[in-house]
C-alpha cells in the first residue's frame, strides 16, 4: 500500500512538472516517437508485479523546448537503452551567470549522475532550472520512458555541525562580496564567503554592467555644450545648506573657472563635480564623506577591475539617470564582465565559498565580531570564526517587496508591494537583520529607488532592454502616444510619471538611425532583437506610420512630436517642455521600434551605517570591532534617489576597502585616510 501511494505522489509530480510549462513543444529528432502511453503501462505492470520500475528507452537523441525566464530553452537529451547520457543546451537566452549552473553545469551533471529529475534546483534560478527540469522530462517521454520513474530524490548524507576558521568571512557573494574577497587576499588574508544562492554575482549580473568615474582620457572626446554648462552653472548658483556643501562648490567653482579660461571644448568633469551631483541627485541625503570617498576612489577601482581582465567599452555615455556623460559600460552583457574577472583572480586564492548557505547570525563576543553561523540546505550547519573580521555584503532588499513597502514611508511612492522587482530572489534584506542583532545602526531606511525602463512582463531591467545606455537614443511615448517626461532626468521623477500613465506602461522608441545593425543587436542580458521581435517583447514597423498602427498611435500625433524633438536637436536646445536637455541624435529613419517598460523597484538606498573605513557604527556612532559592510547593505552614499551608473561604483569601492582593512586591521583601529 505505502509503495502504491509513493507512485500516485510521484506521477503527480511528474505531471505537475509537465503542466508548469506550458508551452513545452518536443521534437524527435531521432528514435522513436510517442510511446509514452506504453511506458506507463509497463511501469505500472513491474509495479504490479513487485518489481522495482526502472525505465527503458529507444535510445537516441531527443529534443524539447520550453519557457525559461527570458525566451524558449529548447534542450538536447541524449538516451541510451537504459539511461540518460548526455544533456545539451540548443538554445537558451536566459541571464549568464545566473542561468548557467541550472543549463550547462550542476543541474544537468545531477541528473545523469543520478539518473533522476528529482534533484535539487539551483538557488536564485528556479525558472531556469525548472525549464530544464520540463524539457529532460519531455525528451524523457519522447524516448518511451516514464518521467514518473524518475522522481526518486538522490539520497543525501546526514547532516553534520561544521566549524571552520578563515581570517575574513564575508557574508554574501554579489559585487560588494567578492570585491572585499580579492581585496582581502591581495592583502594576504585567507577568506571565507557564504553565499544564500547557488551562484555568486548578485544583482552586478543582472544590472546594466554600467560605471560612473570621471575619466581624464575619454571626457576628452565628448564635446561640451550649452546644456551641461548650464548644469554646472545650476549647481554653483544654488544657496549653499551647508559649510561642506560651500567648500565643495567652491572646489569645483574653482575648476569650472579653470578649465573655461583653457579654452577647452571637450566635456568639463572632476571628482568633486561627480561628488556634487551624486549628493545632489540624491536630494543632499547622503553623507558627503562617504559619497567622496567612492567618487575619490572610482577611476582607480576600474583600472584594478582592468588589471584583472574587466573590458569597457572605448566610450562614454550618459547611462540612464546618471545625470552625466561619464558612464563606462562593459564589453560583457549586463554585469558579468565583473564578476568573471573577480571569480576567475579567486580561482588561485586562499578563498573558499560555500554555495547554498545563508548565514544567519554574526557571532559577537565582548563587542566585537568573531565569526558567522549559517546552514546550507542540506541542513548543515556551520560556524565560522573570523581571525580578523566579518565583512557584511548581503545587498539591499529589493527582492522583499513586503519589506519594501513596509519601509515604504517618504510620502514620495504609492503601494510598491505590487510592483515588479528588478532584483534576484535572494536580495531579502537578511543583513540588515543580522545587523541589527548585532548592534549596528540604520539610516535612509525609506529611501527606495524604482528603475523606470524594465520589462513589464519579469520586472528584469536587462531582458528587452535593446538601446543605448543613453538617454540620448531613445523617447518615451505612453500608450495614447504622447511624450511625458524628459527622458534624461532623475529616476525618481520619471518612474513617478511613468507610474501616473495607463496601467504604467510606456514605450521606449527608438529609430533605425539608433539601432543601425538590427540583425547584430541584442538585449542587455543577450537576447538577439530579431527573438524579442518575434515574442512581441519589441514592436517593429519599417515607417514611424507603420509602428504607429502596430501600437495603436495617431501616427499624426507622433510624427510632431518627433519632428519637434529633431528641431530641437538641430537647434541645440537647452531644454524643452518635459525636461529634457540631451539632443544629440535625430530620430528620422525607419526602421522604428517601440519597446514596452514599466517601472519596478531597483535598489534600497538606506542600510547599515559605515564610516568611510568600511567600518559598521552602531546608535553611539563607535566602531563595532571586525564588523565591516559594503555595497547595498549599506546606507549614506545614494541619499534620496541613486544615479544611474553608482551602484557598481559603489559596491566595488567599498567592497575593496572593507576587503584590505579588514584582512591589515581586522579589529584594531583602522587609521585615517591620507
Ligand atoms: P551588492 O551589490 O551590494 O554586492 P547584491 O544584492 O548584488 O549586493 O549581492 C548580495 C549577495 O548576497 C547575493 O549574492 C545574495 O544572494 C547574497 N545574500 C543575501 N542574503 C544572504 C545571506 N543571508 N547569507 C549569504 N548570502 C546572502
Amino acid at each position: 500500500m505505502r509503495k502504491k501511494r509513493g507512485l500516485a505522489l510521484i506521477l503527480a509530480a511528474a505531471l505537475a512538472l509537465t503542466a508548469a510549462g506550458c508551452s513545452s513543444t518536443t521534437q524527435a529528432t531521432d528514435g522513436a516517437g510517442d510511446t509514452t502511453a506504453a511506458a506507463q503501462t509497463d511501469a505500472q505492470q513491474t509495479e504490479a508485479a513487485g518489481e522495482s520500475a526502472v525505465n527503458h528507452y529507444t535510445a537516441g537523441t531527443y529534443e524539447a523546448s520550453t519557457s525559461g525566464h527570458n525566451g524558449t530553452v529548447t534542450i538536447r537529451t541524449t538516451f541510451s537503452e537504459d539511461a540518460i547520457t548526455d544533456i545539451e543546451v540548443v538554445t537558451s537566452y536566459e541571464s549568464q551567470g545566473v542561468s548557467d549552473k541550472a543549463l550547462y553545469t550542476e543541474l544537468p551533471e545531477s541528473i545523469i549522475e543520478n539518473q533522476s529529475l528529482a534533484v535539487d534546483t539551483i538557488a536564485g534560478a528556479t525558472i531556469s532550472s525548472n525549464a530544464m527540469l520540463r524539457a529532460v522530462s519531455d525528451c524523457v517521454e519522447q524516448a518511451g520512458g516514464d518521467p514518473a520513474l524518475l522522481q526518486v530524490e538522490p539520497e543525501k548524507a546526514e547532516p553534520q555541525d561544521i566549524t571552520l576558521t578563515a581570517d575574513v568571512v564575508i557574508i554574501g557573494g554579489g559585487g560588494a562580496g567578492l570585491s572585499a574577497a580579492v581585496s582581502a587576499t591581495d592583502n594576504g588574508a585567507s577568506v571565507i564567503i557564504v553565499e544564500k544562492e547557488g551562484y555568486v554575482g548578485g544583482n552586478t549580473m543582472v544590472s546594466g554592467g554600467i560605471y560612473n568615474c570621471p575619466d581624464p582620457e575619454m571626457q576628452q572626446q565628448v564635446e561640451m555644450t550649452d546644456g551641461v554648462a548650464a548644469l554646472i552653472e545650476d549647481a554653483l548658483a544654488e544657496e549653499p545648506v551647508s559649510e561642506e556643501h560651500a567648500a565643495l562648490q567652491a572646489a569645483v567653482q574653482q575648476e569650472w573657472d579653470e578649465y573655461k579660461a583653457s579654452g577647452a571644448t571637450y566635456l568639463f568633469d572632476s571628482v568633486n563635480w561627480y561628488t556634487l551631483q551624486t549628493w545632489n541627485g540624491g536630494d543632499k541625503v547622503g553623507d558627503l564623506e562617504l559619497i567622496s570617498t567612492m567618487t575619490s576612489h572610482a577611476y582607480e577601482t576600474l583600472q584594478w577591475l582592468v588589471s584583472m581582465g574587466y573590458e569597457y567599452k572605448p566610450d562614454i555615455v550618459q547611462g540612464a539617470g546618471s545625470l552625466y556623460q561619464r558612464t563606462h559600460s562593459s564589453v560583457e552583457h549586463a554585469g558579468i564582465g565583473f564578476i568573471n574577472c573577480f571569480t576567475e583572480t579567486l580561482a588561485d586564492r586562499d578563498a573558499q565559498i560555500l554555495y547554498n548557505t545563508p548565514a544567519s547570525e554574526i557571532i559577537m563576543e565582548n563587542g566585537e565580531a568573531t565569526g558567522i553561523r549559517a546552514e546550507d540546505r542540506d541542513g548543515n550547519t556551520y560556524t565560522i570564526y573570523a581571525n580578523q573580521g566579518v565583512i557584511l555584503a548581503t545587498g539591499g532588499f529589493a527582492g522583499n517587496l513586503e519589506m519594501v513597502q513596509e519601509y515604504n514611508t517618504s510620502g514620495k511612492w504609492p503601494d510598491l508591494s505590487q510592483l515588479k522587482s528588478t532584483n534576484l530572489p535572494g536580495m531579502t534584506g537578511d543583513g540588515i537583520e543580522m545587523a541589527v542583532a548585532a548592534g549596528a545602526a540604520l539610516r535612509d531606511m525609506d529611501q527606495i529607488q524604482l528603475l523606470q525602463t524594465t520589462s513589464p512582463k519579469t520586472g528584469n531591467c536587462t531582458f528587452g532592454y535593446v538601446a543605448p545606455l543613453e538617454a540620448a537614443g531613445y523617447l518615451f511615448f505612453n500608450s495614447e502616444g504622447e511624450r511625458f517626461i524628459g527622458e534624461d532626468g532623475r529616476r525618481d521623477d520619471i518612474s513617478l510619471a511613468a507610474l501616473d500613465q495607463t496601467d504604467a506602461l510606456f514605450y521606449m522608441v527608438e529609430s533605425g538611425d539608433v539601432i543601425t545593425d538590427p540583425e547584430n543587436t541584442y538585449d542587455l542580458s543577450g537576447v538577439p532583437l530579431t527573438e524579442l521581435i518575434k515574442s512581441g517583447d519589441v514592436i517593429v514597423g519599417d515607417t514611424l506610420e507603420e509602428l504607429c498602427q502596430q501600437v495603436g498611435w495617431d501616427y499624426e500625433t507622433v510624427q510632431a512630436q518627433i519632428d519637434q524633438y529633431n528641431a530641437n536637436v538641430d537647434s541645440n536646445a537647452v531644454s524643452d517642455e518635459y525636461g529634457r536637455a540631451l539632443f544629440s541624435v535625430k530620430q528620422e529613419n525607419g526602421p522604428w521600434y517601440a519597446i514596452p517598460r514599466t517601472p519596478s523597484v531597483h535598489h534600497t538606498m538606506g542600510g547599515v551605517v559605515i564610516n568611510t573605513n568600511a567600518q559598521v557604527l552602531n546608535e553611539e556612532g563607535e566602531v563595532i570591532p571586525g564588523l565591516y559592510a559594503a555595497g547595498e547593505v549599506t546606507g549614506g552614499i545614494h541619499g534620496g534617489n541613486r544615479l544611474g551608473g553608482n551602484a557598481i561604483v559603489d559596491c566595488l569601492v567599498f567592497g575593496q576597502i572593507a576587503g584590505e582593512n579588514c584582512a591589515v586591521y581586522g579589529k584594531e583601529e583602522v587609521p585615517a585616510a591620507e
